[in-house]
């Protein structure tokens, strides 16, 4: 017992550096500034490290972890989770995510005001299960944005959330990061030819969507994405 006490502690410890080195790494690469967005690991079945609310993460140590239950529950840490705790916990009740990766990403958010989905302008939208939705607006931390983020999710592992931000998540959190990171590309991308006066971007068909994602799944077989 005390030796799988150990271990889970251990587990915990890792998984908490690796979280707050991809809190840091969405303030270094631009997608959040200050203390806005928020990530979360799942740890075994039933525990949720996040990030706690309103600390800046270069000021995260060892010391800070935040754990809850998949209920809320608080499992150790004295800092308060993040307000969005709602939406990291609808995510892990609800699919088989274990990282889950929230910005305010300014080109991601910025066509959250304009479309209801992401136009599909490149075949990468198939990397996140098919064309992106935006969730319509909610109050930050409601149960109603969790609601509406996962309506917005399904089969998907990304979404928009209007006026506000992005979610996304993975199996890890460098690929629930990565998921993030390719999504502001292409909000970029699309705003970028979207922009362009008097010509309109060439947009993907579903056959085209579906056979790209035919082939991420066979990823490793085959030549990989470039
Ligand atoms: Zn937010």
């Amino acid at each position: 017992m005390k030796e799988q006490g150990q271990a889970l502690a251990q587990s915990l410890d890792r998984a908490w550096q690796e979280l707050v080195a991809t809190a840091r790494r969405t303030v270094a690469d631009g997608l959040v500034v200050g203390t806005s967005g928020n990530v979360s690991v799942r740890v075994g079945e039933d525990i949720v490290l996040v990030t706690p609310s309103g600390v800046p993460y270069e000021r995260l140590g060892p010391r800070d972890v935040v754990a809850v239950d998949l209920d809320g529950t608080r499992h150790a840490g004295s800092l308060a989770p993040t307000s969005e705790l709602p939406m990291h916990l609808a995510i892990y009740r609800n699919t088989d995510a274990r990282a889950v990766v929230h910005t305010h990403a300014v080109h991601a958010t910025a066509v959250s005001t304009l479309v209801p989905e992401l136009p599909p302008v490149h075949y990468m939208t198939a990397a996140l299960g098919g064309i992106v939705r935006v969730a319509p607006y909610a109050t930050y931390g409601t149960e109603e944005l969790a609601e509406n983020m996962l309506t917005a999710l399904a089969d998907r592992t990304g979404c928009l959330l209007q006026n506000h931000g992005t979610v996304t998540y993975g199996n890890t959190l460098s690929q629930a990061y990565d998921r993030t990171a390719q999504l502001e590309w292409m909000c970029r991308l699309w705003l970028t030819a979207h922009s362009v006066p008097g010509l309109t971007p060439s947009l993907l068909t579903g056959e085209q969507l579906d056979e790209v994602g035919e082939r991420l799944r066979g990823y490793g077989q085959q030549a990989p994405p470039s």
